[in-house]
């Protein structure tokens, strides 16, 4: 078995380059690496190597499986971070993210947002969330079509207890990162369309993983959620 210290080195090695492309990414586009949030996605990975990332100053984790995200959660209770979920919600675990998740990427429907809402209230929250979008038209992919994108969005708004703050999309899976290039733009389009049909800012667009994170900063990513890169 690899030795934790060596499992260290590895990480550590791993953020420091993960780091320093988002770094140049943001350089290229003109913009400040700090405005870009590191999303650690930690689905397959354990706690001790969950801790070595916090050790290193990871501050945001990302999950996107309810019940072993929550596990995770409590198994590193008491330390300071933010908890992303960035996976497909299921309506009767909302209560739950919104006990113990600080953000909700994949909010994709009226009737999940609906359920968030009222559930918030009931716990006196106000849960900050963006919106799911299916950019490539692929059926494996969850979120809400270009078409039904203004209507949700219009119940976001209104909906008093989240704090709607942006998109989220996944582009579809390939290993030239140009090829996703058209659905990050996309994304970032459909925001300013958004922004000004409904009149408010969404500053937050949370797209770019392993594979495809420089090009999606690019493309004005405000958070990528990143796992393989940080743990291979
Ligand atoms: C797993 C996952 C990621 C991270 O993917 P990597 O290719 O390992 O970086 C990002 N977003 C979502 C929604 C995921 O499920």
């Amino acid at each position: 078995m690899e030795s934790t210290e060596s499992v260290r080195h590895r990480i550590v090695e791993n953020l420091g380059q993960v780091r320093s492309k988002i770094a140049e990414a943001a350089a290229r586009a003109g913009r400040e690496a700090e405005e870009i949030t590191l999303v650690a996605v930690t689905k397959a990975v354990t706690v001790v190597e969950t801790n070595i990332l916090i050790d290193s100053g990871v501050t945001d984790l990302g999950e996107n499986r309810v019940q072993l995200g929550l596990n995770k959660i409590s198994e590193l209770s008491g330390v300071d971070v933010s908890w992303h979920m960035i996976g497909h919600l299921q309506r009767n675990k909302v209560r739950k993210v919104l006990e113990k998740f600080n953000i909700i990427h994949s909010v994709d429907t009226v009737r999940l947002l609906e359920e968030i809402d009222k559930q918030a209230a009931e716990i006196d929250v106000v849960k900050t969330i963006f919106l799911q979008v299916n950019t490539s038209g692929e059926e494996s992919k969850y979120g809400t079509t270009g078409d039904e994108i203004t209507g949700l969005a219009r119940a976001a708004v209104k909906a008093r207890h989240v704090d709607f703050q942006g998109l989220m999309t996944m582009a579809p899976y390939t290993t030239e990162p140009e090829a996703a290039r058209p659905y990050f733009r996309e994304l970032a389009i459909i925001r300013d369309r958004l922004e000004n049909e409904l009149g408010v800012p969404l500053p937050r667009l949370s797209m770019g993983m392993t594979g495809d994170f420089e090009v999606a900063i690019e493309e004005g990513a405000t958070h990528v959620r990143i796992g393989t890169a940080l743990f291979k």
